[in-house]
């Protein structure tokens, strides 16, 4: 890659975590003549992300991708209507109601329920119990998807909504070919995140629930030693020596 057009990161054990790298990230993003587009993609809302910019020393982005994917907003902090682009029934309701029975699951606080995500408190599921889960939903009639992360958050969106879908639309909005995007993660729901671009890095620091992430035509997956941030700039400077 000569020039990513796009960096798009997660932030929670991506960007954010270790201050004195973010810190280091920030600079090179500033002093950056032509940097890339940068975008923020993780399961935080909105006014938690814009806190970070104002307050946290986050550079500030060119787009947003919040709560899972389920959200995008522009730099002038403006949400994009259109997404989600779902037209299915979606009905957050029906989900909690589908999801009652199963045990180990507790509802997370209203501030992180959206009318397009439920999410929950799930530590420890097994393949069997997200299985179980899939099932359940596909039962009750539900095209819904589950994105279970860090070996504790589960959340339920509908299908084809997520950091890697909302990442796809960003970029044809923006006329940027996917294989022009590097992307940064950290644990399982980045997953679809780092199959977007052309290089996904996966941080030194990263869940070992991403250890069986392995590149493929068109889309190469890097490990970093560094941790956080300093992982993001070590991979950058990877894919385009030079860069930073
Ligand atoms: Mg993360």
């Amino acid at each position: 890659m000569a020039r990513p057009g796009v960096l798009i990161s997660d932030l929670d054990g991506t960007l954010l975590g270790d201050p004195a790298a973010l810190g280091r990230f920030a600079a090179v993003m500033a002093s950056w003549p032509g940097r890339p587009r940068l975008v923020y993609a993780t399961g935080r809302t909105a006014r938690s992300v814009w806190y970070e910019v104002d307050h946290g020393g986050l550079p500030p982005p060119d787009a947003i991708i919040t709560d899972v994917g389920t959200a995008i907003a522009g730099s002038d902090r403006e949400p994009w209507p259109e997404w989600p682009t779902v037209r299915a029934t979606w009905d957050v309701t029906m989900v909690r109601a589908a999801l009652l029975d199963l045990p180990a699951l507790a509802l997370q606080p209203e501030v992180a329920q959206t009318p397009w995500k439920v999410s929950y408190h799930a530590p420890g599921m097994d393949r069997a119990a997200l299985l179980r889960a899939a099932r359940t939903l596909r039962r009750a009639g539900i095209r819904g998807r589950l994105i279970y992360s860090s070996c504790r958050d589960l959340d339920v969106l509908p299908r084809g909504v997520g950091k890697g879908p909302a990442a796809r639309y960003v970029l044809a909005r923006w006329g940027i070919e996917p294989g022009d995007a590097v992307t940064a993660g950290d644990t399982g729901n980045d997953r679809d995140l780092l199959r977007t671009g052309g290089v996904g890095i996966v941080v030194g620091n990263a869940h070992p629930e991403l250890a069986a992430l392995r590149s493929r035509a068109g889309n190469r997956i890097i490990r970093v030693t560094s941790g956080h941030a300093d992982g993001v700039l070590e991979g950058l400077s990877l894919v385009a020596p030079g860069w930073s």
